[in-house]
């Protein structure tokens, strides 16, 4: 077989296991919206047996032999050609998925698809205990996982390396020690500030039609495509991509609170920006495929906080939200609206959490993470030491185990290692803003024009047109000709809180 007829045949093979992997999303997305309660059982056998299916595909000995043809005769020349790139990470890919056991991924599946049911119920009866066995089922066999990918390495450098690759936890806790003083005392200045923000307009009546509708055109607004996508309805808000021209956004609403729809919706409409900036035609290859959860958490924080907490932004949709909200927004001024969205305090619910206490949030998970993952702290322990911390960081201590430690669907997924990408996006996105204000000769006017296009235009070139190209540090240095550095989300929390408080 030439070289040509081997790389097609090798992405052919990579795109088969794909087609399998999306038909398993397609089944979690239902799960997760429309699902009765009793088809669970069944649910999870199915997606655990395409989960061992994709594993089978995806370890497939020819794949194995195709590569090892292409390494032994690479094309001189650019090694960030798109053939260059799809035969590096699927080596990557291929070498993880073949130290894996069929047995342990399907147990995975299996496990983190019932665990995932018992934790909403957990969740729902405010019971952690009813929890406990599933979450240490899960840990044990996360646990595996890392073990057999890399005996040597410590586990959770290994799982955060799965979804962060080459930054190590020494780097994410540089990342915390950076940010850690300066966001405490951020807060506790704003604590004791004169001014307060007037968060109780947020807390007035917002129907759910309404705010869906005022949703969906913000989102189609800054460019989500929603002939290639679609807004529903869930318990935890996510984005999940089914196919080139598929990607699917999920909110929950309250009709007594605007922002959790509201900023959830520009949130997860930038992951699916991201996910829309993909070519298609790589689609299923991991040049078509994002570099990392650290840059899509930059991508989706981009458009929510930077964008979509900006003064600029209320200017031009304001006037609209008092349209739609009229009972609720009758007599308030775009001054008090844009203070009261950008409030700061301390609260139990990280996904609702203002910009400033967020990475405390995230802090307090990373912390115990590595506790459980070590082993040093006992799963039944969970919630009386994530009370203390919220103590200890916040000054606050939830009163029920569902706004503590049971608000997050990560664990009951085996999403070990995932939560400091939440930091790292933060960080990354008021690098990316800097950046693009630089370059476009300031974002604050375009905003505030509704000329979204060239700030997606500047993302799409930047950032998501690379796929995995580049590592995610890498990508960053080339966006923004920086390296991974906390000063600009410092700097931009500082300034537009000092302003909005007269600190
Ligand atoms: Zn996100």
């Amino acid at each position: 077989m030439n070289r040509m007829d081997a790389y097609a045949a090798l992405l052919s093979l990579w795109r088969e296991a794909h087609l399998i992997a999306s038909s398993a999303a397609t089944l979690e997305w239902e799960q997760q919206t429309t699902l009765p309660t009793r088809a669970s059982e069944y649910r999870a056998q199915q997606i655990a047996y395409l989960a061992g299916l994709h594993h089978e595909k995806s370890t497939d000995p020819r794949v194995g032999d195709l590569l090892h043809q292409l390494e032994s005769s690479p094309v001189e020349g650019d090694p960030l050609s798109v053939e260059a790139v799809n035969v590096r990470e699927i080596r990557r890919a291929y070498d993880r998925q073949t130290k894996l056991s069929k047995s342990l991924v399907e147990a995975l599946a299996q496990t983190c698809s019932l665990a995932q049911h018992e934790w909403a119920r957990a969740r729902q009866e405010r019971d952690f205990a009813h929890f406990q066995p599933w979450l240490s089922k899960v840990i044990e066999l996360t646990k595996s996982k890392a073990i057999a990918l890399d005996p040597q390495a410590p586990a959770y450098d290994t799982l955060l390396d799965e979804y962060e690759r080459g930054t190590t936890t020494s780097q994410v806790e540089e990342v915390f020690t950076a940010l850690r003083e300066p966001l405490v005392r951020l807060v506790q200045q704003i604590g004791q500030a004169k001014r307060s923000a007037p968060t109780e307009i947020l807390h007035r009546s917002y129907p759910n039609d309404r705010q869906q509708i005022f949703g969906e055109m913000a989102a189609a607004e800054i460019g989500f495509d929603f002939d290639r996508g679609r807004l529903d309805t869930t318990t935890h808000p996510f984005c999940t991509t089914l196919g080139p021209h598929d990607c699917r956004i999920l909110t929950r609403y309250n009709a007594h609170y605007f922002n959790e729809s509201f900023f959830g919706i520009l949130h997860e409409a930038g992951h699916g920006l991201y996910e829309q900036g993909l070519q298609p035609e790589h689609f299923g290859t991991p040049m078509g495929e994002a570099v990392s959860l650290g840059i899509h958490e930059s991508q989706s924080r981009f458009w929510e906080n930077q964008v979509g907490r900006s003064r600029p932004f209320w200017n031009r949709f304001f006037p609209r939200a008092r349209g739609v909200f009229r009972e609720a927004l009758r007599s308030v001024s775009v001054d008090d609206f844009h203070f009261a969205v950008n409030g700061v305090a301390p609260s139990f619910i990280r996904v609702e959490a203002d910009e400033a206490t967020y990475n405390l949030h995230v802090m307090i998970r990373f912390e115990l993470e590595q506790a459980i993952v070590s082993g040093d702290l006992p799963i039944a322990d969970i919630p009386r030491v994530w009370n203390e911390k919220y103590r200890d960081y916040l000054g606050i201590t939830p009163s029920n185990d569902a706004e503590g430690c049971l608000q997050d669907v990560h664990w009951s997924a085996g999403l070990i290692g995932y939560f400091p990408t939440y930091t790292l996006g933060n960080v990354y996105s008021a690098q990316i803003s800097q950046a693009a204000d630089r370059d476009l000769g300031g974002i604050d006017g375009l905003i505030e024009r509704g000329e979204f296009r060239s700030l997606l235009d500047w993302l799409r070139d930047r950032i998501h047109r690379h796929g995995k190209r580049y590592s995610p540090r890498e990508l960053v240095r080339q966006a923004t000709g920086q390296d991974l550095s906390p000063a600009p989300l410092l700097q931009s929390l500082r300034e537009k809180l000092s302003s909005l408080y007269g600190l």
